[in-house]
């Protein structure tokens, strides 16, 4: 038997539909990605991020500073974009030069433009339950389990990584859908042990096939966030393609968290707007 495909790609498809109708109410609205790093992976994702904009009717702008960027430089970059009436969103990508961490810079952007949920005001409003742009990849897990009708209310779920952008919020994020939640990360004793009492387990470590049919429970639903590049060129998720023999439901790599996360920075973008 096989596990279900939690495939994003009709979700995302619907989305990005929805939010190119809402951009032709007006102006094109502008999203900014501000980037400072020769990172193949980062570049191919601001390149699906500026095609997916363009083809939704968003203007999208590409402010690369360059992998020696100074941190002072990126943070006036941000504050000048956040003072722009033009700039309805802005993005600041990752990786980014040593010594500067993408919560410290993401201050430097208004709430209302924080369109991936990168500043702590946006983190806090979010963990508060008040209003707030989620980070989009946290949000597309939610909203992929909620297309395929998984609905995480008194499920236990186990989080598999604890970063700011992906694991932690997240982690709120199912707390608020009335989940049962546990966050994992490196130094969690026996992973294996705790990963198999989940009914939904979302992997985002990061690392190539670490979550192994061992790692699941018989059934369980598996949401694969790990986009990791791979030495022929490809993608790779966190979980090994053997889980799908385990599980009863697995999201590819690609095709899944990745599409969606992509299209609800484009409705983050129009509701920024105003839309
Ligand atoms: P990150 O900042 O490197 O965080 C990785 C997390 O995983 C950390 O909390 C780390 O634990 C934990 N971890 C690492 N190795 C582990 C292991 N062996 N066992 C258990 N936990 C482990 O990465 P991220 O930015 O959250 O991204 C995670 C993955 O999601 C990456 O593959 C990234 O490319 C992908 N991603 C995908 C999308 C998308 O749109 N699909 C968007 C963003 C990120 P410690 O905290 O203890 O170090």
């Amino acid at each position: 038997m096989s596990a279900t495909v939690l495939s994003g790609r009709e979700l995302a498809a619907d989305l990005r539909a929805d939010a190119a109708r809402r951009a032709a109410k007006g102006d094109p609205p502008r999203l900014a990605v501000v980037t400072a790093t020769a990172d193949e992976s980062s570049a191919w994702y601001v390149r699906s991020i500026a095609g997916a904009a363009g083809k939704a009717g968003i203007a999208c702008d590409v402010v690369d500073l360059g992998p020696d960027a100074p941190v002072e430089t990126i943070r006036r970059r941000l504050a000048e974009l956040g003072a722009d009436d033009a700039v309805h969103g802005v993005i600041l990508q990752t990786p980014l030069p040593g010594g500067a961490t993408l919560a410290n810079l993401a201050l430097a952007i208004p709430p209302g433009k924080d369109v991936d949920g990168a500043a702590p005001l946006s983190l806090g409003r979010l963990m508060a339950g008040l209003p707030a742009f989620a980070p989009a990849t946290a949000e597309a897990v939610v909203a992929l389990l909620d297309r395929h009708g998984v609905d995480p209310a008194g499920r236990r779920v186990v989080v598999v990584g604890r970063s700011t952008v992906v694991g932690k919020p997240l982690s709120q994020l199912l707390l608020a859908r009335n989940a049962t939640v546990t966050v994992a990360h490196s130094r969690t004793a026996d992973l294996a042990a705790v990963t198999a009492e989940a009914d939904i387990l979302v992997a985002a470590a990061g690392r190539i096939g670490l979550i192994t049919p061992d790692h699941v429970k018989p059934g369980a639903v598996v949401v694969d966030v790990g986009t990791n590049p791979t030495p022929d060129g490809g993608l790779a998720g966190d979980v090994d393609p053997a889980v799908a023999g385990r599980a009863g439901a697995l999201s590819p790599v690609p095709g899944g968290v990745g599409p969606v996360t992509t299209a609800l920075l484009l409705q983050h973008t129009v509701k920024a707007a105003g839309r």
